[in-house]
């Protein structure tokens, strides 16, 4: 690409580090300046149109333009720009909201810990939990487990929660405590011959099998996606969900749901847990909460966590932990008012429809040489590439023929994301059955004029 001097894309190129992305080819090829949006879709700075077939990074549920919000923050903003939550201070908002999630849990919970982006959330439960144990009088039981593909964030301890090479590579990461057991990805990770039960029943298998190795009396809790996003949009395969949580319980394990991307409707019900019928003991939400018009995240925990944590801050004498935005007043109304309009307009039930109508639509490209499989629920897909459908192999390089069709997707104006050779698909949740019809047409037009490029 050529730059012009002094243009936006010079000057990005001369002083922003972007994460994920190689920093070197961006020295070559610049980015992708977006300047404004309307609903899915976002404008270039030319002025080119692009669905946001991934929302943003899975999270701008309402699109580009809800007046309401902005005019929510506006009205915050003007009443109380900043508050916080330390040292038994509070504020109406971070109050209603934490009332508002405790009432919309999908399982009964108690208190809600607000915090900024999901991986800060999930490094918080993770300090809870050794907190917990403390107070417990286990101190030995500090272990924790979530899966490969997983993908939980990136400080230290949240990327050691995920379990995909790049985030540990070069990071000297994972932390020592914390175990990956096998992902629940039945396309790739299934046996000839084995069906979905079979599968499931083997991944059971080998955590309690971790588990037992490790000694019981060890593990404090159990982390997983209902749904894992970014390793690929892998949805559990039939009796998964069922079969971790009886392992866990027979070991009095926690479970930590983590929706930072399936909440708020995604799955086409208000939570994965709703999806899935998962009963954890925490969850983490973030994203779609706020549909990411403010940085924004909760951990919400039952009595099992919360009684110990109260005891343990009791007799330390203060619970020290805490983040100065936390629980901010400007976010915690965005994601109020953005809570009430998923509410009034029945975007959950739209997403359960307009949704099925996506992966119907998507299901019809299985046949497509270069598709090893489609797979989603509700408003979240994937389209697995490959080059041999046998072996559902693609290139040498992974990612590469994934790179190709974002590449393709991109010059025809939708934007989308290449996870190791699977087209992740998540558009905002009031997207049209038409804009969807559209989309998949563009994907479908790619996927042909790509048979000879990826060969
Ligand atoms: N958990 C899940 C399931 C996610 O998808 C993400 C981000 O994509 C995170 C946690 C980390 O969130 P953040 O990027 O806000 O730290």
């Amino acid at each position: 690409m050529t730059m012009l001097p002094n243009s936006q894309e010079a000057r990005d190129v001369a002083y922003q580090l972007h994460p994920y992305t190689n920093a070197r080819t961006h020295q070559q090829n610049g980015p992708l300046v977006i300047e404004r949006g309307e609903g899915p879709y976002v404008f270039d700075a030319a002025g080119k149109r692009y669905f946001e077939a991934m929302a943003g990074l899975w999270s701008v549920g309402l699109g580009f333009n809800e007046k309401r919000l902005v005019e929510a923050a506006y009205r915050q903003m003007q009443a109380l720009p900043f508050y916080h939550v330390f040292s038994a201070k509070s504020h109406g908002p971070s109050i209603d909201l934490a009332e508002k999630l405790v009432a919309l849990a999908p399982v009964p919970m108690s208190k809600v810990f607000f915090t900024n982006s999901g991986s800060e959330a999930n490094d918080t439960v993770l300090k809870l939990i050794a907190y917990r144990s403390n107070a417990l009088g286990q101190p030995q039981r500090k272990k924790v487990i979530s899966r490969i593909r997983a993908y939980h964030g990136v400080t230290i301890a949240s990327a050691s929660l995920t379990g995909l090479p790049n985030n540990h590579r070069s990071f000297d990461l994972p932390l020592p405590n914390i175990l990956h057991t096998g992902s629940p990805h039945f396309y790739k990770d299934g046996q000839p011959g084995e069906s979905e039960e079979a599968f499931a029943t083997r991944r059971a298998e080998e955590l309690e099998a971790l588990i037992v190795r490790e000694g019981p009396d060890t593990i404090a809790a159990f982390f997983g996606e209902p749904v894992m996003g970014a390793g690929g949009v892998i949805v559990p395969p039939a009796t998964y969900w069922d079969k971790i949580q009886q392992v866990l319980k027979k070991y009095d394990i926690l479970l930590v749901a983590d929706e930072v991307i399936c909440g708020f409707g995604r799955t086409g019900k208000m939570f994965g847990c709703d999806t899935y019928n998962i009963k954890p003991d925490a969850i983490v939400v973030s994203k779609q909460i706020t549909s990411s018009y403010f940085p924004f995240s909760a951990v919400l925990m039952n009595d099992r966590m919360f009684e110990p944590i109260a005891d343990e801050s009791n007799k330390i004498g203060v619970l020290g932990h805490g983040y100065t935005a936390g629980g901010h007043p400007v976010g915690a109304a965005v994601a109020l008012e953005n809570l009430k309009i998923i509410e009034e307009r029945g975007l959950v039930a739209h997403a359960a429809e307009t949704g099925a109508h996506m992966q119907a639509r998507l299901r019809e490209l299985s046949g497509h040489p270069l598709v090893g499989e489609v797979r989603g629920v509700g408003m979240i897909a994937a389209i697995e590439l490959v080059l041999d459908k046998q072996r559902k192999t693609a290139a040498s390089t992974p990612g590469g023929v994934g790179g190709i069709a974002a590449r393709m997707l991109q010059e025809r104006g939708v934007i989308s994301r290449n996870m190791l050779d699977a087209i992740a698909i998540c558009p905002p949740l009031i997207v049209t059955k038409g804009q969807i019809d559209e989309l998949v047409g563009t994907i479908a037009g790619v996927l042909d004029d790509m048979k000879g490029e990826a060969a």
